[in-house]
């Protein structure tokens, strides 16, 4: 590939690049990418749950975001079975409403909240205040009284200021608060490699390396208001074996067995924090979560007894790898333009109605996606196409690169695979685009969970 000034999304496609040849059957759902309830009709067109998508389409409109319950639930079963006796958290910032946050009491999952608002979300559900952690690493004070006057279980540490902030409202108020300290452990795990440092040079937590994490653990200890129930750490995303997850569980073991040493206690908890990852586009192969849970487990054991430290509780916060394969997004096409590359290929453009304001992953993270036509199923042969939003921003790209038949054309309904998370709940207004509804479909019944955001909202907010 040639680098393009523009970005390496815009380098030049070779016709000899083996990755640009067309799959054997564009009609084809690949099970690992799309939600269990995907299948296709007799009349070749896509179904969710038991319902077809021009029936969705129909009644909510587009672009829509459509949540397989059943997926998502049975997702949560998988991982409260794989660890059990392990506390999981659903890391709600992948995904949160009122209804997925039911959806986790009812599975028997805790949730990770990390702002006031995603707390506000939480408890308009009703959702058990006990069973909840608040994650972040500038809380505000309004947002820290909440959590202790409502009785927020874990809250989880992540600066000098914060500790002597919530110490001090503790204080006023005449609770304690149960506390876990974010570590940074020198891990940076992406997909297929980790990267372990000595340091860590980002925002978040109290670093092993430069006493940092001694000195917060030690503050914790010494508080009167504070019971520090354990430690946190959180390596990265959409990660896809066990190494880096390995390598951050020995270093978190080793610093319990010094923290016992040091302060003749020994902690209660353990967090792992999430980061597995999913399957977007074919070929990929997230590990299995059964193997991440025996692995954890097996290195905790072996490194407590290395330590002669007890086996702490375990915890684990997936938000992806619940949420991100119960979700996809339906698009109505608007154009088809095809664009000569000048090496005798040519791209064709389709334009869809969103973008960049419900998924800005493709641009955010050069993050890969794939779609099928979904209202029909066509003969024609496959075209290397180029799903776009309707964006003033030549970044606005829904989905890199895919296949799709020749004949796609306006009107036609687009589905893009695994946008359950980070899609929807990074979506924003830009050039005044109303953000789409949420749908969760369930043994063919479709429910709107989040409803359409429309002009009168936004112009609510303008107050002149
Ligand atoms: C983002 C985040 C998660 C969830 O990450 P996923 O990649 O969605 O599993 C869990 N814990 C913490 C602290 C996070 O910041």
């Amino acid at each position: 590939m040639r680098a393009h000034p523009a970005g390496p999304r815009h380098a030049d496609v070779l016709p000899h690049d083996p990755i640009y040849a067309p799959p054997a059957d564009l009609a084809r759902l690949e099970p690992a990418i799309w939600p269990q309830g995907a299948a296709r009709n007799a009349d070749g067109e896509l179904t969710l749950a038991g319902t077809a998508i021009s029936q969705l389409v129909d009644t909510h409109s587009t672009p829509l975001v459509v949540l397989d319950e059943q997926d998502f639930r049975d997702r949560a079963r998988d991982y409260a079975q794989a660890f059990d006796g392990a506390d999981v958290f659903y890391a709600g910032k992948a995904f949160l409403c009122k209804a997925v946050a039911r959806w986790v009491a009812q599975e028997g999952l805790h949730l990770d909240v990390c702002t006031g608002g995603e707390l506000a979300v939480a408890l308009a559900a009703g959702f058990d205040p006990s069973r909840l952690a608040l994650h972040g690493n500038n809380k505000s004070v309004a947002e820290l009284r909440q959590a202790l006057e409502v009785g927020v279980g874990r809250i989880v540490i992540d600066s000098m200021n914060e500790l002597d902030r919530l110490d001090a409202l503790c204080a006023e108020m005449g609770v304690t608060a149960h506390v876990l300290i974010r570590i940074t452990v020198g891990v940076e795990a992406h997909t297929h490699e980790f990267i372990a440092t000595a340091h860590e040079d980002q925002k978040f937590g109290f670093s092993l390396a430069n006493g940092a994490a001694d000195a917060a653990i030690a503050r914790a200890v010494n508080s009167a208001h504070l019971h520090l129930l354990g430690v946190h750490s959180h390596i990265g995303s959409q990660i896809f074996d066990t190494a880096g997850f390995e390598v951050s569980a020995h270093r978190m073991v080793q610093l319990l067995a010094q923290v016992a040493k040091d302060h003749q206690i020994e902690l209660e908890e353990l967090d792992l924090g999430g980061g597995l990852g999913i399957a977007y586009v074919a070929g990929d192969k997230p590990a299995q979560v059964r193997d991440i849970a025996e692995s954890l487990r097996l290195i905790v054991r072996r490194e407590c007894e290395l330590a002669g430290i007890a086996v702490p509780r375990l915890s684990v916060e997936p938000g992806r790898a619940l949420i991100g394969p119960a979700g996809v997004t339906l698009y109505e096409v608007g154009t088809v333009k095809p664009v000569e590359l000048g090496n005798g290929m040519t791209r064709t453009y389709v334009s869809v109605d969103g973008g960049i304001s419900d998924n800005i992953r493709t641009a955010l993270y050069d993050a890969d996606y794939t779609c099928i036509v979904a209202n029909r199923v066509s003969q024609a042969p496959a075209v290397l196409s180029r799903v776009v939003g309707k964006h003033c921003e030549s970044g606005d790209v829904v989905v890199k690169d895919v296949w799709l038949p020749g004949d796609v054309r306006p009107g036609d309904v687009l589905a893009v695979a695994a946008t359950g998370a980070y899609c929807r709940s990074m979506a924003s207004n830009y050039n005044h685009v109303p953000r789409p509804a949420v749908v969760a479909i369930k043994d063919g019944h479709s429910q709107v969970v989040v409803r359409r955001e429309t002009l009168d909202d936004l112009l609510r907010l303008d107050v002149g």
